[in-house]
């Protein structure tokens, strides 16, 4: 956050007590927007937000901040469209400006089969309410001249997918602005504090409460919005979860005077590009392979990622790369999210948002409020819950990642 903005966002700090409502623990974006839409949509604000760093000092404050309704599978379509529509009206209705710009997203398919699947997949898209063309060639080189058409001679670029709700925004501003929005309504966050143990009845089957650094807390309802540490807290409550931690990691360059607009992926190169702000060309590619907990960045995924990329935009070649960062992502198996009600009870999460989880926000943050105050699981979430991996109904979504 720039200091401009951090005058701005004004956020209360309070004494942790020991009742609250609703419990939330971790201060990252899902955090932050259940709390939020717990108080302005539910209106149960006695609630804490318990983070052991600062907020959004995890992966939301890490990521390359590419929101997109674009996925395989019409469960997630209709997910996702809804997240892109509360990202469209978040400023407006936070009064925080939190740099949201559609952009388009526009993923280059080098084969005939790329086309094919693109073809489907735009139009069921497009059915869903989030209009995704196919373009010709001709059309991709008129968007982006930058792109060499050849793919460096051996990656020919024979067509494209225009998903035009494609949009970036301002990850930090995203984060405090719902911070600052939930500690409105009387909201409490912990920064600095970490939840050290769960809370549980002599049998183990409900959750009454969070164990931390700064003393005991009590509430019957407990989220855990954890990022990537999520099987560390669901080990606490006996919860054995399918997730796996894979570190993901992302670098800039320095600033390319020229307007690069549309957001790019490439289906076959595996990697994606954008431009900040400030005129930076940011990329991304897939999590590492090995799970792991470390933040280190390596040498290995620039030469990688970025071989790909300037394969397809040669103009890179002469950009010099200023920051490499990691972050941490808990993959599911299917590729899509967890969300909602557990075995435990009062015991709910959010995760498995794995490379994809900073465009969920507004609805994962809607949806997992609604369950919470409700006690059922909301329409919008039915197929992301926990219990689809018992009843063999994964839902299997490549279109997840953003480079596939
Ligand atoms: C490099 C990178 C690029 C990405 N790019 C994109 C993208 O372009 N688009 C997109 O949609 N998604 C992207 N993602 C994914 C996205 O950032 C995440 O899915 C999303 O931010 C997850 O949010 P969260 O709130 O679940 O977790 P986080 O933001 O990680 O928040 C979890 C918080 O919990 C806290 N915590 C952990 N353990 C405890 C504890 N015991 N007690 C208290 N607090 C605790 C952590 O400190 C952290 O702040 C990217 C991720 C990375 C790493």
């Amino acid at each position: 956050m720039n200091e401009f903005q951090e005058r701005k966002v004004k956020l209360k700090w309070h004494e942790p007590k020991k009742n609250y409502d609703v419990i939330i623990i971790g201060g990252g974006g899902h955090g932050l927007a259940a709390a939020y839409y717990l108080a302005t949509r539910h209106g149960i604000t006695n609630v804490a937000v318990i983070e052991r760093k600062y907020i959004g000092g995890g992966n939301s404050g890490r990521n390359t901040t590419i929101i997109r309704a674009d996925y395989g599978i019409p469960e997630a379509m209709a997910f996702y469209k809804r997240s892109v529509d509360l990202y469209y009206q978040l400023e407006q209705e936070t009064d925080r400006w939190m740099m949201f710009k559609p952009k388009g997203m526009l993923r280059l398919m080098h084969s005939e089969a790329n086309m094919q699947s693109a073809i489907k997949r735009a139009h069921t898209n497009t059915v869903f309410g989030s209009p995704t063309d196919i373009l010709s060639a001709a059309e991709v080189s008129k968007m982006v001249p930058e792109i060499d058409m050849t793919g460096g001679g051996k990656y020919p670029v024979v067509g494209g997918f225009l998903h035009h709700a494609g949009a970036t925004a301002r990850h930090d501003r995203v984060n405090w602005g719902l911070a600052e929005g939930a500690n409105k309504h009387g909201v409490h966050i912990h920064q600095r504090t970490a939840v050290t143990d769960l809370i549980m009845s002599a049998d183990g089957s409900k959750i009454n409460g969070v164990r931390t650094d700064k003393g005991d807390m009590y509430a019957d309802q407990v989220l855990c919005a954890v990022g990537g540490h999520v099987t560390s807290i669901g080990n606490m409550a006996g919860l054995r979860l399918p997730i796996r931690t894979h570190p993901l990691q992302a670098f800039v360059t320095n600033h390319y005077e020229r307007k690069f607009e549309p957001i790019v992926a490439s289906l076959l190169l595996h990697f994606y590009i954008s431009q900040t702000a400030r005129g930076e060309m940011l990329m991304g590619a897939h999590v590492d392979r090995q799970p792991a907990y470390n933040y280190r960045a390596g040498y290995d995924f620039i030469q990688h990622c970025a071989h790909h990329a300037m394969t397809i935009l040669p103009f890179l070649r002469k950009m010099r790369v200023l920051r490499q960062w990691t972050g941490l992502c808990d993959m599911s198996p299917d590729a899509s999210p967890v969300m909602g009600l557990t075995p435990v009870e009062g015991l709910h999460i959010t995760t498995g948002w794995g490379t994809w989880g900073f465009k969920a926000i507004p609805a994962s943050g809607e949806s997992v409020a609604e369950t919470i105050a409700t006690g059922k699981q909301a329409e919008l979430i039915k197929p992301f819950g926990l219990d689809r991996f018992a009843k063999d109904r994964t839902m299997g979504d490549l279109g997840s990642t953003g480079t596939h």
